[in-house]
């Protein structure tokens, strides 16, 4: 979603939309579902085609001023780098659960596009953020930016979506709660004959939440064990079902602030991607909390000799980091 990107148009993929609360509901004891409004988002994301893009939200340092940035310039980044950085707010990376469009034609005048997104809330003193700590008192009226992929992109050029699937016959999702909105977006906006399993880890079995997914995916929520970190029980879920023999694996804090990034044509690590010609027959999409990714990533591809190539490896946050955008 780099400023710098445009379509033939010479239009930006991307759409700044200034929003407004329109809806706020605890949906489970973790997530709270916000719905946005405003004429900006007719311009924004493409309904039945969003699967994983990512949005960028920018909350700002007082609930009703938004930063002042240029609405009608095509650099969003430049104009908002240009604010004086107390008055900038924080800006953080988001899914979307929903977007819907209540009416297409127009006819109406508007075309009513409402924006959902499910925040997870993590309130504790000490490991709470500003998006969380936002999400956690929205008020319906708030003013938000938010810039994601512009109507009629497709994901391919606003580079803002990573599910590619390509021909494999069936696919393995696999999360925790801040993947959750992304892969049931996916499940949702995916082909109805689609094959495959999903795992969701979640803080307790309240925050398990309805998903419309194709019949032949299997979707297995996995509440956390009280007390425990985030994977605990995500890789050994997904490890099992590999047939991995050491799904026993030590969930443990692993070094270092960076993300891991690694989807079938870029490492963010800088590793070599080998072109491969045969079609895989399974796609990988493995999301959440960086070590947790890091952790499934060294099974899959050193013990189970996973094709890299087939796997979109994608750590979301960082344990013990505060996320710059
Ligand atoms: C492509 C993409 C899509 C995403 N989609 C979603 C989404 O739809 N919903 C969603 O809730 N999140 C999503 N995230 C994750 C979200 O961006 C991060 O959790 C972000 O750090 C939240 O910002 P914050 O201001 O609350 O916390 P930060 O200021 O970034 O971090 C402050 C502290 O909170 C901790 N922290 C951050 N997130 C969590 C968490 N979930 N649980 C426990 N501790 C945490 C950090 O480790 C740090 O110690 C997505 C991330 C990416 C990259």
């Amino acid at each position: 979603m780099s400023a710098e990107s445009t379509t033939t148009t010479d239009r930006p993929t991307y759409a700044l939309a200034l929003t407004e609360v329109r809806r706020v509901e605890r949906v489970s004891p973790s997530f709270v579902r916000i719905t946005f409004g405003g004429a900006d988002l007719d311009e924004f994301g493409t309904p039945g085609d969003v699967f994983d893009a990512r949005i960028k939200i920018i909350f700002p340092p007082s609930p009703f001023a938004v930063p002042p940035i240029d609405r009608e310039t095509d650099d969003w980044w430049g104009s908002y780098l240009a604010v004086p950085e107390e008055e900038r707010g924080s800006m953080r990376t988001y899914s979307v659960r929903e977007l819907t469009v209540a009416d297409p034609t127009g006819a109406s005048g508007t075309t009513g596009t409402e924006l959902v997104v499910d925040f997870v809330l993590h309130l504790e003193p000490g490991l709470t953020g500003p998006a969380s700590t936002w999400a956690s008192t929205a008020q319906v009226g708030q003013p938000v930016f938010i810039v994601g992929p512009r109507r009629g992109v497709p994901a391919s050029q606003h580079g803002g979506a990573e599910f590619a699937p390509g021909s494999a016959r069936s696919v393995l999702l696999a999360g925790d709660e801040t993947a959750a909105p992304a892969i049931a977006r996916i499940l949702e906006d995916a082909p109805r004959d689609l094959r495959g399993t999903a795992f969701i880890e979640v803080p307790t079995a309240s925050d398990i939440l309805s998903i419309d997914a194709p019949s032949g995916v299997e979707v297995t929520w996995l509440p956390r064990a009280a007390g425990e970190l985030h994977g605990s029980a995500l890789i050994p879920a997904v490890l099992a079902h590999l047939g991995d023999a050491h799904t026993h694996v030590e969930v443990r804090d692993i070094e270092g602030e960076a993300l891991l990034w690694e989807t079938p044509d870029y490492s963010g690590l800088g590793e070599e991607i080998a072109a491969t010609d045969a079609p895989a027959d399974r796609y990988f999409w493995i999301a959440g909390e960086s070590g947790v990714v890091t952790t499934l990533r060294r099974h899959l591809v050193k013990d189970l000799g996973i094709d890299r190539a087939q796997v979109a490896f994608m750590g979301y946050w960082r344990r013990g980091v505060a996320m710059r955008g």
